[in-house]
């Protein structure tokens, strides 16, 4: 590529938007551009990136023998409401009708899909097993997108799906993808982690995810060096700290506690500490409330919420529909009296004269005891904290943050139970398919291998994924020899495949090298007034280091570098 008669720019300044380091490289080095919120273009270099990262995909699921497909993007809603999954997405879906009001939506993931696809080649055990994949467009209307790549409404996905005779072969069709996306994951340069984690909106038996280390991950993950135990902190198991107490239960008393309503303001008044507060609140489930209660200085986790009520929607009830049920204002929620069902975390159990709040404005209750009220059930419901050890080894936890770039899930027989896709075994009984599928981010991957790999010039490409590997920099196009040298090299570097940027731009030496390390190239060779004495100078975008060689050694100079990467 000839910088000078391309599509290429860099910005100088950070862009006003992103919020993130690879949202922002990415933008300022023309990799991408954002159209509206969560949209994006990826513009000629940024597209060379992703294709880099999708040949990497394709050569590893060959390896594994999936065959590549495309499905379309518009989907008749009907579909996802057979697997129940249009509630599970909610307004996270795309909806949109056509002309002649028939109901669609943009995909937001395509297991539906590809069970129609299987059940077209499936009729006995003979047509199984096999996979299939595709890389696509997905879309989900994110309440909030940010960070660049990361959160997205927009997004480019491999998807893959595998279909089995039953669970052992599940199993081993989700060990040939898991080692497969291990090898991805390393081909591309990202220092990952793989934590169990929830399986959500895809239902199933178990769901791992391959997570980036970042600082900005959106993930928090819990991760013991003693064990190896890793998981997304949505799932990872607490231990029960509070230990049994004593303490003589005494009698419960209604104490006034004017317009304290949080937390720090009742135990200021009351002068009691945080510890011995419990605190109520009030969830919508999908249709039904139910009042959570966990110690004060612990927090509500909804993703073990949902899954303990196999729910598909668990939001806080409205300021409104708090004061309603407890006929209080908000703070003021307590167990005693409430007529909704009552939640505990384990935390609570062992408690003993504990406070709570009165369901009456202005008031707490002192003394509150597990005898005063009615629960309907109890369990881990609550947020994982630096107080919490392995639930697995019993030593000490790191939190580290992590971007999603990866997850397999064991499906089951979720989706061919409910779209009918059976086979007929040997006793010619019909069987239903055993499904697994397993996803990558590509835009995410992108973003995570910038956010691992910059320094504050700007991207530093792995050899494998990077747009062109060499950049040869001319510091005088107005100087012939130069030109001509330079040429020399672009052609021949061209020609045995290595691909190469010649930055022939009327711009100061200086402007082209800022820009160079700005978007990362690995190998730059820089053409100057040494050229007179066919010497040329070869820097390494990770490096400090120039070196002085000979034009016509160049090129074996460059393929050395390569070879060691
Ligand atoms: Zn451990």
């Amino acid at each position: 590529m000839k910088l000078k008669t391309s599509y290429f720019y860099t910005l100088r300044e950070n862009a006003k938007d992103e919020e993130s380091i690879s949202g922002n490289l990415l933008t300022r080095s023309s990799m991408i551009k954002k159209t509206s919120s969560g949209v994006y273009m990826y513009l000629p270099l940024g597209y060379k990136v992703i294709k880099n990262i999708e040949k990497i995909i394709r050569e590893e699921m060959e390896e594994i023998d999936a065959g590549e497909l495309l499905m379309p993007a518009l989907v008749p809603e009907e579909i996802y409401q057979a697997t129940g999954r249009k509630e599970a997405f909610g307004n996270d879906m795309f909806n949109l009708k056509d002309r002649s009001d028939k109901k669609y939506c943009l995909a937001p993931t395509h297991e539906e899909l590809f069970t129609i696809a299987a059940a077209s080649k499936v009729k006995s055990y003979k047509d199984l097993p096999f996979s299939i994949y595709q890389i696509q467009d997905k879309f989900r209307d994110e309440a909030r997108s940010r960070y660049g790549l990361i959160r997205v409404r927009e997004f480019l996905m491999k998807d893959a799906y595998s279909f089995d005779m039953d669970e052992k072969g599940l199993n081993d069709s989700y060990n040939n993808m898991y080692n497969a996306y291990k090898k991805i994951f390393t081909r591309l340069g990202i220092n990952y982690k793989i934590v169990k984690s929830d399986t959500g909106a895809m239902g199933g038996l178990l769901s791992e995810e391959f997570q980036a280390i970042t600082d900005i991950g959106e993930d928090k993950l819990v991760i013991c060096d003693h064990c190896g135990y890793a998981a997304n902190s949505e799932v990872a198991k607490c231990s029960v700290l509070t230990l049994k107490t004593d303490e003589e239960i005494k009698i419960r008393e209604l104490v006034k506690t004017p317009s304290a309503g949080t937390i720090k303001e009742v135990s200021n008044f009351l002068e009691e500490d945080e510890s011995k507060f419990v605190k109520t609140l009030i969830y919508k489930i999908d249709d039904k409330y139910y009042a959570v209660l966990v110690k004060g200085d612990n927090e509500v986790n909804e993703a073990k919420l949902k899954r303990l009520l196999k729910a598909s929607e668990v939001n806080l009830a409205s300021q409104d529909e708090v004061e309603e049920i407890t006929g209080a204002k908000v703070g003021f929620a307590g167990p005693i009296g409430l007529d909704i069902p009552i939640i505990l975390d384990n935390e609570v159990m062992n408690m003993k004269n504990f406070i709570v709040g009165a369901n009456k404005t202005d008031y707490h209750y002192k003394n509150v005891n597990l005898e005063d009220f009615n629960y309907y059930l109890v369990d881990d419901v609550r947020c994982i904290t630096n107080k919490d050890c392995c639930p697995n080894c019993g030593e000490e936890l790191t939190f580290k943050n992590g971007i999603e770039i990866g997850n397999t899930f064991k499906l089951g027989l979720k989706y061919s139970e409910s779209l009918g896709l059976y086979y007929l075994n040997k006793e010619n009984e019909n069987i239903p398919v055993w499904m697994g599928c397993y996803g990558i981010g590509i835009g995410r991957c992108m973003a995570a291998v910038v956010e691992q790999n910059h320094d504050d010039k700007g991207i530093i490409w792995p050899v494998e994924i990077a747009p062109f590997k060499v950049a040869i920099v001319v510091v005088n196009t107005l100087d012939e020899a130069q030109m001509d040298a330079a040429n020399y090299l672009y052609e021949n570097l061209r020609k045995i495949g290595i691909s190469t940027i010649l930055d022939d731009r009327d711009e100061r030496a200086g402007v082209k090298f800022n820009d160079m390390d700005l978007i990362g190239i690995p190998i730059r060779i820089t053409v100057g007034n040494k050229i007179k004495d066919q010497i040329v100078e070869i820097k390494q975008r990770r490096k400090n280091e120039f070196e002085d060689i000979s034009l016509y050694d160049a090129i074996l100079k460059v393929e050395d570098i390569l070879d060691g990467e």
